[in-house]
């Protein structure tokens, strides 16, 4: 694939902001999208003119093999703004590499990387506003990629398009939650595209996560899907287990999205002198640990809530509560990373990225 990367992008800047019609204080996850977006496509064997313009519907043939054949994977990263109104990104190279990866495994084309950063780069300067300082306060970024060919005949599609949209949203309390450990259904398999953060794999968890839900569940703990015997992923979270003092955690996998949280809890763990088995974890072992007491903690871990404790899970009909230590590290890791990403902190990871009008 060629690319000319000294190609410019094309700025169209939004004549009015919409950002007085947005209450902060009332933000759904989401459900508002700041003053601009990012759009590039792939034509000919090569990705277009990269464009920035305000934020607007795009209006496509029906027959886009997006629709019929769900060639679409996407990203998930958040911008955070410090006391002294500067913005940054966490590990931002992560989700670079990871969207390419995940564009491999469905036969699409990857993304330059300098537009990638430059892209990211100039919408968040340009709705710099719609980024309010502070812990909670925050603007989660979806980059995708989704198959444009107008064509419904079962084939890669040759054409593509890549955007990146801006949501401002706020981080509420939202309790822990109980989740199921899935006995039937799997969100992915082996050989499949359970590594690729592929949008199919969020349709097929839906359906088994409502039926949890209806029985008063919040979520899934998925298991792998030859024996349900290993416990992989929460819902669309990593997933953790404290055993006494032990963290542990699944090996990524083909079945296993390989998060950016999950590698940050493991490093910030062992920074803390925590020890930390990445392993394969039964469900035998954990349902044995609930049942003696040993077992103290499970939780996930994703850009969009950081860590999400789990209060109870069920499993084979019964339900086993946890009870959360004072001292969890659910809590420790939330305000550690949340503490590295709001430049309250020391970095000594070199994970913060700082957003700049110098990097374009
Ligand atoms: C996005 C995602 C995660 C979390 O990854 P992060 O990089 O930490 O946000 C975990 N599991 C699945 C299935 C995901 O799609």
């Amino acid at each position: 694939m060629s690319t000319d990367i000294s190609t410019k992008f094309i700025v169209e800047e939004a004549k009015e902001s919409r950002i007085h019609e947005v209450d902060f204080d009332t933000l759904l996850f989401g459900k508002e999208f700041t003053d601009h977006m990012f759009e590039c496509d792939f034509i000919d064997g090569k990705w277009q003119t990269p464009t920035i313009r305000p934020y607007q519907p795009i209006l496509v043939d029906p027959s886009l093999k997006v629709f019929h054949y769900g060639q679409a994977v996407f990203e998930g990263m958040k911008a955070y703004k410090d006391d002294a109104g500067q913005v940054w990104m966490f590990r931002p190279d992560q989700n670079q590499i990871r969207i390419n990866k995940s564009a491999k495994r469905l036969a699409m084309p990857e993304f330059p990387k300098d537009w990638f950063f430059e892209a990211l780069n100039r919408l968040l300067v340009l709705d710099d506003a719609w980024i309010r300082k502070g812990k909670g306060n925050v603007v989660y970024i979806r980059p995708f990629i989704i198959a444009t060919e107008p064509a419904i005949m079962a084939a890669p599609s040759t054409q593509y398009k890549f955007m990146i949209i801006l949501s401002p949203v706020k981080s509420y309390f939202r309790g822990d939650v109980s989740v199921v450990f899935a006995e039937h259904y799997s969100r992915s398999a082996d050989g499949g595209v359970g590594a690729a953060k592929a949008a199919g794999n969020y349709a097929g968890q839906f359906y088994p996560t409502n039926l949890a839900k209806e029985m008063g569940y919040q979520q899934v703990i998925w298991t792998d899907s030859n024996e349900h015997k290993y416990l992989e992923e929460a819902g669309t979270m990593n997933a953790f287990f404290r055993i006494n003092d032990v963290l542990i955690t699944a090996p990524t996998s083909d079945r296993i999205l390989d998060g950016v949280t999950r590698k940050t809890v493991i490093d910030v763990a062992r920074r803390e002198g925590i020890p930390v088995e990445v392993r394969k974890i039964t469900v035998a072992e954990v349902v044995a640990a609930a049942k003696e007491g040993s077992l103290k903690e499970i939780f996930g871990a994703g850009t969009a809530v950081v860590i999400s404790p789990v209060k109870s899970f069920s499993y084979q009909g019964v339900d086993y509560p946890i009870n959360k230590p004072e001292k969890s590290y659910a809590d420790l890791f939330k305000e550690l990373i949340t503490d590295i990403q709001y430049n309250i902190v020391e970095d000594p990871f070199g994970w913060r990225y700082k957003v700049s009008a110098d990097n374009y």
